[in-house]
């Protein structure tokens, strides 16, 4: 049977391509398998990643990364895991037409966000455009003094609506679907800041123009952006049924060196607890592939042959 590989990586983000970059370079057998649903890939112009004061798109960034780390000599699989298992050892990962053996995995497999209601095509064209978007720290600079919408309600509608309330002071807080879920302290908080907070209408947004329409129940109300504060879907499944330790939110808990509760399985990204951002992403992803060569190390001496035989 042939040797496992020495890392297999779930997750082709930041992350993920972040680690396999330093995992080729430490001349390792590194396979990295995604599935294509990278929420860097919806960025339409990132202006807070470090290194390009003109910005650049998602996709451009993640295709670079994939590049670096193709020179180097990793290999991609582009299929979805299905299951991961452990035995004498080491892991077995399997997709629906095929399994790989790995000494050891990385987990980067990020989280998936909770979309308000629109059809899926309008979804992707207002994400594009910057009518809708999913992370005020990222990009609440491009929409300083617009009219911005949050959907969302209770505490994480508030404070996604006072963290925006930084960047415009014309800012509405509309409820998903019915009346709001806000204490009276919440309601009175909204109110201080000045922001205006509107039960919303079970119906989906619309574009038209340069604007997006979110329904208000007797109304449609215009705005330049919206941004949904719905939560999340935390991608942790694979490992967490495996028995890795995770928060309530299913957020993978990791040690200060990205370690899973599981020895072998290491994990960086979204999908671990913290900030998510590329730059974070990319930081746990490089503690991770550090430490994996150095815990491989402890199983088998990581020592290179003569090149000349000698
Ligand atoms: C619209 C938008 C704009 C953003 N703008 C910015 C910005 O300007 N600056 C910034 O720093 N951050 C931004 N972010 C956040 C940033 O995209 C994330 O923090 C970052 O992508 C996290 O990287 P990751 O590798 O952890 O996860 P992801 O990039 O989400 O990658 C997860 C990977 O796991 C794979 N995967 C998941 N499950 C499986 C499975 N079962 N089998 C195989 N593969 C699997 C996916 O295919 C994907 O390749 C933005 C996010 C959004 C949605």
């Amino acid at each position: 049977m042939e040797r496992p590989l020495d890392c297999l990586i779930i997750g082709a983000g930041p992350a993920g391509l972040t680690a396999a970059i330093y995992l080729v370079r430490f001349h390792l057998r590194v396979l990295v398998v995604g599935n294509g649903m990278s929420r860097a890939a919806m960025i339409p112009r990132t202006h807070n990643h470090a290194g390009y004061p003109e910005g650049i798109s998602g996709p451009d960034l993640l295709a670079r990364m994939r590049r670096q780390a193709e020179i180097y000599g990793a290999d991609f699989e582009n299929t979805e895991v299905i299951r991961l298992e452990q035995a004498d050892g080491v892991f077995s990962v399997v997709s629906n037409d095929a399994a790989w053996r790995a000494q050891a995995v990385l987990l980067a497999t990020g989280v998936t966000n909770n979309r308000p209601r629109i059809g899926s095509e309008d979804h992707d064209r207002a994400v594009a455009r910057g009518l809708l978007r999913y992370c005020p720290i990222c990009d609440g600079y491009e929409v300083t003094d617009k009219r911005i919408g949050v959907i969302g309600t209770g505490k994480r509608g508030l404070a996604e609506a006072r963290f925006l309330r930084t960047y415009s002071s014309d800012i509405t807080l509309i409820s998903p679907d019915g009346p709001h879920r806000l204490s009276r302290n919440q309601r009175r908080e909204l109110d201080d800041l000045g922001i205006r907070w509107v039960d919303g209408e079970y119906r989906p947004l619309r574009i038209s123009g340069n604007a997006i329409y979110a329904a208000s129940r007797n109304d449609e109300l215009e705005f330049d952006t919206i941004y949904p504060a719905l939560g999340s879907v935390i991608n942790s499944g694979l490992a967490v049924t495996l028995g890795a330790k995770s928060n309530r939110e299913g957020c993978l808990k990791v040690d200060k060196h990205q370690r899973t509760s599981l020895l072998g399985l290491y994990s960086a990204g979204d999908v671990t607890l913290g900030l998510d951002q590329i730059s974070h992403a990319m930081g746990q992803a490089g503690v991770a592939a550090t430490t994996i060569r150095n815990d491989l190390v402890e199983l088998r001496p990581l020592v290179r042959s003569n090149p000349r035989g000698a």
